[in-house]
C-alpha cells in the first residue's frame, strides 16, 4: 500500500514521498520531497528500489514512512 503525505497545494494526501520531484495524484503541482529523521533531524536516505521505508545513517536504522518529518517545497519550474 502506498503512503502518500500530504499535498500543501490542494490539501489532499497525494504525494508519494518515495519519489523527488513528485507530482501530485490530484493537482499535479511538483513539489519536492525530503525526508529527515524523527530522532535527530539528519537528512534520510531513501530506498527507491524496493518498498522498505527510509533509513538514517545517523541513527543507523529504518525509520518508518509515517514516522518521517517531510519537509515539502515546490519544485522549481525547469529553466
Ligand atoms: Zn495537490
Ligand atoms: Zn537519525
Amino acid at each position: 500500500m502506498t503512503y502518500l503525505i500530504k499535498c500543501p497545494a490542494c490539501q489532499q494526501e497525494g504525494l508519494d514521498p518515495r519519489y523527488s520531484p513528485i507530482a501530485c495524484i490530484h493537482c499535479k503541482k511538483e513539489f519536492n520531497i525530503v525526508g529527515f529523521c524523527p530522532t535527530c533531524h539528519s537528512e534520510l536516505q531513501k530506498f527507491k528500489c524496493c518498498s522498505v521505508d527510509f533509513f538514517c545513517n545517523t541513527c543507523n536504522e529504518l525509520i518508518s514512512k509515517k514516522k518521517v518529518d517531510f519537509h515539502v517545497s515546490p519544485a522549481s519550474p525547469a529553466g
